[in-house]
C-alpha cells in the first residue's frame, strides 16, 4: 500500500439535480481527458451512498502535486445556477462524508483531511474542509 498522508475532499462541480455516479465520472475522465481510469478513489452520491472509483493502491488524478500520497474523495454537487450557493450537498451527503472520512482516518491515522482548495487556487469542494473537520 502507498504511504498516505492526505485525504483530499473534492466536489464534482455538477448541479444539485444531477445524480452523477462513479461510472459517469469515469466516462468523463477516460473519454474526455484520456486518463486510464476515474481520477477519484471514492464518490459520495447525492443520496449519500459511497461508490468506489480508482483502487486506493494506485495514485489518483485529482490534485496536482499531491496524488502520490493521497486519497481523493469527491462529493457529487458543488455547482450553482444564478445566485444559488454552490455548496449544495444533501444532508445525506454531509452525514455520509463524515462517517466515511472517519473510517478512512481510522485506516490511515497519519493522514491530514484537507480540501482541494487547500492545495490549489480552485474553489473545489466549495467549503472549508479543515474547518468542517475541526468542528466534528
Ligand atoms: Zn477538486
Amino acid at each position: 500500500m502507498r504511504n498516505i498522508n492526505e485525504i483530499i475532499i473534492h466536489c464534482t462541480d455538477t448541479y444539485e439535480d444531477m445524480d452523477v455516479d462513479i461510472e459517469l465520472i469515469r466516462k468523463w475522465h477516460v473519454e474526455e481527458r484520456g486518463w486510464s481510469d476515474v481520477g477519484y478513489h471514492y464518490l459520495i452520491k447525492r443520496d449519500g451512498s459511497v461508490e468506489t472509483g480508482r483502487d486506493i493502491d494506485r495514485p489518483g488524478a485529482h490534485a496536482v502535486g499531491h496524488n502520490a500520497h493521497s486519497i481523493g474523495v469527491a462529493v457529487a454537487g458543488g455547482k450553482a445556477r444564478g445566485d444559488e450557493s454552490p455548496t449544495n450537498f444533501t444532508q445525506a451527503q454531509w452525514d455520509s462524508l463524515e462517517d466515511f472520512v472517519v473510517s478512512l482516518v481510522a485506516q490511515f491515522p497519519a493522514a491530514n483531511v484537507i480540501g482541494h482548495n487547500d492545495v490549489s487556487s480552485k474553489d473545489c469542494p466549495t467549503f472549508d474542509v479543515k474547518q468542517w473537520w475541526g468542528e466534528l
